[in-house]
């Protein structure tokens, strides 16, 4: 018997997650690899949230508090909304497919970005929804077009903010035009994901337009300045109403209860965010600078990563830092992200990239 597959699932390419870290060590015969290739934080996960954690193991037994009560709680005490707009997530990820999975039927459109967060476009297909995909200009998300491609199918619209994998950002004025151009039927997501990282003051406060009551969703996680990638949890602040539709469609226990432990203690970890940040400021502007030596084209970035461009063929520049225990990011074509890390993890990447140059030209 032959397996009957949709083309809207056998036409995807699976996520490639890349080894091990030291699965590669192993191959390479090397002990030092660093991994710059998923925007983690490099100084680990906060230290409130680890010793916090002890305290869940000996309730393993029990399943995870559903309604995710304390976290849900806390959250909306620090984003000044109340509880029932705050919608917990097995990641943001996961928030995503949840919102997807309740606002798209099969043949309705979500509008992005055609250079963002892969997730979008994997999840909406996946859902047999139809991705609308808009060219970024100058790296950056065409508001106008964006706005000019949505159609009465279209149910949900991607923003990306800070975008990953470029690092750009849209500015207050531009979201705010934006905004009143569109139509009422259509949910704008704005995922900030590198939200803690931001240092533009034109950065928009986008809680703000769901203070207004209008159709917006802002995704936050705990993967990225809050070091638990590894426990998966991510929220959404949303209206009542949008909260309620998701809730109708979610795993009861899509949060497991040490990420909700954690993610309460990483939370008053302002200490760990406040390092993170500086650690990531500093760095940014010496590998900016050591790669724009190196003849980089570097797109400014507000997040924490890099994008830029090699002028030569991205892969082989990927295969090559790998080879010397460097893992960072081939996107597409000549462009390579690469995660801020700790000081010496980003000296040994600019060091080691350089004598890669040397190689490939
Ligand atoms: C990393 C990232 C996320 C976070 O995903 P989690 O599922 O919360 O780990 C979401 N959106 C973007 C754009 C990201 O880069």
């Amino acid at each position: 018997m032959s397996l009957q597959v949709h083309p809207n699932i056998s036409s995807l390419v699976p996520y490639s997650p890349g080894k091990p870290l030291d699965e590669l060590e192993r191959e390479l015969g090397i002990s030092n690899a660093i991994k710059l290739a998923s925007n983690e934080n490099p100084l680990g996960p906060s230290p409130k949230a680890q010793a916090i954690l002890a305290g869940g193991v000996a309730t393993l037994h029990r399943y995870p508090d559903g309604g995710a009560h304390y976290l849900r709680r806390a959250l909306a005490e620090r984003w000044k909304v109340s509880a029932d707009q705050v919608i917990v997530g097995n990641g943001s990820d996961e928030v995503i497919s949840l919102l997807i999975k309740a606002f798209i039927a099969p043949g309705e459109e979500a509008v992005m970005a055609d250079h963002t967060f892969v997730m979008y476009k994997l999840s909406v297909q996946g859902a047999h929804g139809v991705p609308v995909e808009v060219p970024l200009k100058d790296w950056r998300h065409d508001l106008s077009a964006m706005a000019k491609a949505v159609t009465d199918k279209t149910r949900l619209l991607f923003l990306c903010n800070p975008n990953n994998p470029t690092g750009t950002m849209v500015s207050t004025a531009e979201v705010d035009a934006f905004l009143a151009s569109l139509p009422e039927h259509v949910i704008v997501v704005f995922d900030e994901a590198y939200y803690e990282y931001v240092r533009s003051a034109e950065y928009p406060d986008s809680l703000q337009y769901v203070k207004q009551q209008r159709p917006v969703v802002v995704l936050r996680t705990f993967s990225k300045i809050y070091g638990l990638a590894g426990l998966r949890v991510g929220y959404g602040i949303t209206t009542p109403e949008i909260v309620d539709y998701v809730n109708r469609i979610r795993p009861p226990f899509n949060a497991n209860s040490l990420a909700q432990l954690a993610a309460l203690g990483a939370l008053e970890d302002e200490g760990h965010v406040a390092k993170s940040r500086a650690n990531n400021e500093f760095e940014m502007n010496i590998l900016e600078q050591g790669l724009t030596k190196l003849g980089m084209v570097v797109i400014p970035s507000q997040a924490n990563f890099i994008y830029f461009d090699t002028k030569r063929e991205g892969r082989q520049v990927f295969d090559a830092l790998l080879r010397e225990g460097v893992i960072v990011r081939h996107i597409k074509g000549s462009m390579i992200r690469v995660t801020i890390g700790k000081p010496e993890e980003n000296r040994r990447f600019l060091e080691v990239f350089d004598g890669v140059l040397a190689r490939l030209v």
